[in-house]
């Protein structure tokens, strides 16, 4: 269980029945203190309280799910572009052969892929699966951070934060340049968003193990940077996500952390371990540096499939 039951969260008793729910999470209901911040509490709760009594948690789920969907066809396009230093505003997405910008009824999530049998509709080239399974992945994330938060302030952040976690693991696995800079600015938005929706709800622990996590991702990363300076030209090993991913789990608790954290540590060894049975059954090894091989064969995709795994675990054992 989370500790937000001690945290002494404040949630006006009329919102509505999704935000009531929180009671269930975040312990007690009264007004905000202060007569400033009741004020910007009653902007907030005008804003939150769509549909005073007529929004049921499933609702929520399904905004965000379908958001998810939106974000995850976002992300293609992130991923595709940030590590070839493109923009990611402009030109509008077009198929990477014929280059043919791409028209609004090609780009929904999901459903175009389905509907072009995954080939682009000029020059028959084939699409990886990767894309709707990206968008359904992100979608799955969103609905389940809805989901733990029970429709709460505390969704966007989290949102903003599994995106740039996927984002970045995606370009790490890719053996691409390490998104250092996005995985920085993604987690400063996530992080003022995560100050913002704290400092309304009073979860003031929440806050400071938000700012703690990132200070421990940042140092983590540091760390791991200063033993190999020259980490943005090496496939990544996920070093980049260890920042969202500290503001990720500082904001959840010590103990949804440690079963994210033990999770990963299981996971990442029995990879690894698997990694390095599958080396000694090969043939002749590559002509490249002993440590890069370790590094990229046995490490990187233990590393970066564990931090994802911590993400989630986490997130349900903090429920
Ligand atoms: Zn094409």
């Amino acid at each position: 269980m989370l500790p937000y039951g001690s945290l002494g969260v404040r949630i006006p008793a009329t919102l509505s029945p999704v935000a009531c729910a929180l009671k269930g999470h975040f312990g007690t209901v009264g007004p905000s203190a202060g007569a400033a911040t009741s004020n910007l509490a009653h902007v907030m709760h005008s804003l939150l309280a769509v549909a005073p009594g007529t929004v049921p948690l499933w609702a929520w789920i399904g905004v965000a799910t379908v958001a998810g969907l939106m974000v995850g066809s976002f992300l293609n396009v992130v991923v595709y572009r940030v590590p070839r230093s493109l923009s990611i505003s402009a030109p509008r997405s077009f198929c990477p052969r014929c280059r043919r910008q791409l028209t609004w009824w090609e780009n929904v999530p999901v459903a175009s892929w389905i509907a072009l049998g995954g080939r682009c509709r000029s020059c028959r080239t084939l699409i990886s699966p990767r894309y709707p399974l990206v968008e359904l992945g992100t979608a799955a994330v969103f609905g389940i951070v809805a989901w733990r938060f029970s429709g709460a302030l505390l969704t966007i952040p989290y949102c903003v934060l599994a995106a740039t976690l996927f984002a970045v693991l995606m370009i790490d696995a890719g053996d691409l340049r390490s998104p250092l800079g996005l995985a920085a600015s993604g987690s400063a938005i996530a992080d003022l968003l995560l100050v913002v929706a704290t400092s309304w709800h009073g979860q003031w622990a929440v806050l400071i193990g938000g700012q703690v996590g990132i200070a421990i991702g940042v140092g983590c990363f540091a760390a791991l940077r200063s033993r190999d300076p020259e980490c943005e030209k090496v496939p990544g090993i996920g070093r980049s996500a260890l920042i969202p991913l500290g503001c990720w789990l500082g904001g959840l608790g010590i103990d949804p952390s440690l079963w994210g954290a033990g999770s990963a540590l299981i996971l990442c060894c029995t990879l690894s371990l698997t990694g390095v049975a599958a080396d000694r059954g090969s043939a002749p090894m590559r002509p490249t540096p002993a440590g890069r091989q370790i590094r990229s064969r046995v490490l990187s995709r233990p590393l970066l499939i564990s931090v994802g795994v911590a993400a989630v675990a986490s997130l349900f054992a903090a429920h």
